[in-house]
């Protein structure tokens, strides 16, 4: 690599883009910032203005409020920024989520954010983009991390509902994706009876459901009856699993939808009795299809597990480098 700056530049919170002056998924307030997702490790308040796809500006503006200059950028819109041409494509991670494709001086850079290549009813399919320089997460980077089919995770959770008529299954799941995809996943299989929500889970369902995801009936547990509740499947943050909250359930098996669930401490460490391994983010061998699809001339790691990728990278005549950017992990999200 040469050692005259690059028109990117890799920051520990964010990646700075030069002649474009502008930052993508800065963790400090910035003058202009594009985002790639709604997830609070990509995305913060206190930013003056910002480009996003409109779905995740929705869900930003939801969490965080207003900025004073908001840009809607949609997918495959190309806008020119000071020199530079800015695009964003479907990343499959999550409703809105997108891969941020930079065109300067011939050179083509996409930053993926973070992505998944399996289908996912609550968002639009990853856009394979060709490039240089690929800048991808690495959250599951490892061998070992290979994500089993959905539908058979699924199936798990409707068995054990079946099995369990006088309880429920309460499974945890992030509020921003995660919860979203359970419940449409739980829909392509048929289920059609109503879905209980955590308070916490119910502005992020209604905001999926005004962009035209398909959620079926949903219904608070604030204000239902434990003998309603019998039966049901219901949805909390993963933090309420454990919490006082849970004992107006009726006899609940507590279960969790992660990527991380395949790690059986981790299961374990949360009293989770039936893990779902359902993850919104590549596995070991998404990443490396992706990067031999995408056939960049370099990778870039900005988090996750990167030395086992950097090495495949190395073996297939890659060259590789990890960003080690801070804060990219969220425990729960996976
Ligand atoms: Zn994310
Ligand atoms: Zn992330």
């Amino acid at each position: 690599m040469s050692s005259a700056p690059h028109w990117i530049e890799p920051h520990p919170h964010g990646i700075f883009v030069r002649p474009a002056n502008a930052w993508i998924d800065a963790s400090r307030p910035v003058s202009r910032a594009l985002i790639t997702h709604g997830h609070a490790d990509h995305a913060r308040g206190g930013h003056d203005a910002v480009w996003a796809t409109p779905e995740t500006l929705a869900i930003i503006n939801l969490r965080y409020g207003r900025y004073p200059g908001e840009k809607a950028v949609d997918y495959g819109t190309t806008l020119d920024l000071n020199g530079v041409k800015v695009s964003f494509h479907p990343a499959g991670h999550v409703l809105g989520s997108a891969q941020i494709r930079m065109e300067y001086q011939g050179e083509t850079v996409v930053v993926t954010g973070d992505f998944k290549r399996r289908p996912d009813p609550s968002c639009a399919p990853f856009e394979l983009v060709p490039c240089d320089i690929f800048i991808t997460e690495a959250t599951f980077g490892l061998p070992v991390f290979r994500h089993p089919p959905t539908s058979e995770e699924i199936g798990k959770l409707l068995a054990m509902r079946e099995a369990h008529p006088d309880g429920c299954v309460l499974v945890g799941a992030y509020a921003l994706g995660k919860a979203q995809r359970v419940i449409t996943e739980l829909r392509a299989l048929g289920y059609d009876d109503p879905i209980y929500l955590h308070g916490a889970l119910e502005k992020m369902c209604a905001l999926y459901a005004d962009h035209g995801v398909a959620m079926g009936p949903l219904l608070p547990v604030a204000g239902a009856d434990k003998a309603d509740l019998r039966g049901t499947i219901v949805l909390a943050p993963p933090s309420a699993l454990a919490d006082r909250w849970s004992r107006r359930l009726p006899d609940p098996v507590t279960s969790m939808a992660s990527g991380w669930m395949r790690v059986r401490a981790r299961a374990q460490q949360r009293g989770v009795e039936l893990p779902l391994i359902i993850s919104d983010h590549a596995d070991w061998d998404e990443l490396t299809t992706t990067i031999r699809e995408v056939a960049p001339k370099q990778v870039w790691v900005t988090h996750g597990r990167e030395d086992a990728l950097l090495r495949w990278c190395e073996l297939h005549q890659i060259k590789a480098r990890a960003l080690a950017m801070i804060g990219r992990e969220d425990e729960d999200e996976g």
